[in-house]
């Protein structure tokens, strides 16, 4: 048994609200945050794709410091960088791997590729190196 898994837990509706927003944004990307304590995905923070692309994802900075401010008085922490791929698995791209600047978050991502069952997977991105943690929705 490996003792170094992983785990994010994540609160039903913020794996609910990650879905909808997904489905919400699709053909495009969608993106957000996922705000928390130290091992738990409690809110999720649903932000615009100000790329709006099929094929990538930008948080827009104004609504990121919205975002911020919420999470503050909210009282939780930034745990989770959230975002969609349409076509694609649920695994981070060369581009999500480069841009991951904050290895003590999780990056969480959902294909749907099949759109009636979405997969979502989470992983930790630290100087390029993707290592999966397991998903525990409570
Ligand atoms: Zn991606």
């Amino acid at each position: 048994m490996t003792a170094s898994t992983a785990t994010l837990t994540l609160k039903q509706a913020a794996y609910d609200a990650m879905i909808a927003h997904a489905k919400a944004g699709y053909p495009n990307e969608a993106c957000g945050i996922l705000g928390g304590g130290a091992d738990t995905g409690e809110r999720f923070y649903p932000l615009k794709n100000a790329d709006e692309s099929p094929i990538s994802y930008f948080m827009d900075p104004k609504e990121q410091l919205r975002v911020f401010k919420a999470m503050r008085e909210g009282g939780v922490e930034m745990r989770g960088i959230f975002h969609s791929h349409v076509t694609s698995e649920a695994y981070p791209s060369q581009k999500d791997v480069r841009l991951a600047f904050y290895p003590e978050v999780s990056y969480l991502i959902v294909s749907l590729s099949d759109m009636e069952k979405p997969v979502l997977r989470s992983f930790r991105i630290n100087e390029e190196k993707v290592s999966e943690e397991e998903i525990r929705i409570v």
